[in-house]
């Protein structure tokens, strides 16, 4: 079984699988959502969960960028992680 990494979320502190966030790295002094790639500093939000994607809940982290950072999650993004597995979620039968 292949290992995947967690990360934290910033905004929520919630650990998940890396595929479920949202990577923003700060370039030149600039927080910007990146799709794909690794560059400098990352730092990961929560991919589906709009609660994360608050300025009052990115504050914390990203300090007066905070508003840059949640206008960017607030646009859709070309890249999302997958969000929908390949497979229906089991419906649990008693
Ligand atoms: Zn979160």
């Amino acid at each position: 079984m292949k290992h995947i990494p967690e990360r934290t979320c910033v905004a929520c502190r919630r650990k998940r699988p890396q595929p479920d966030f949202v990577r923003l790295s700060k370039v030149a002094g600039v927080w910007t959502v990146q799709v794909g790639g690794r560059v400098g500093r990352g730092a990961y939000v929560c991919a589906d969960n709009p609660a994360c994607w608050q300025e009052k809940k990115l504050r914390r982290a990203f300090g007066a960028a905070a508003q840059k950072v949640a206008e960017q999650l607030a646009q859709p993004r070309a890249a999302q992680p997958q969000l929908t597995p390949d497979q229906p979620k089991t419906i649990m039968t008693t």
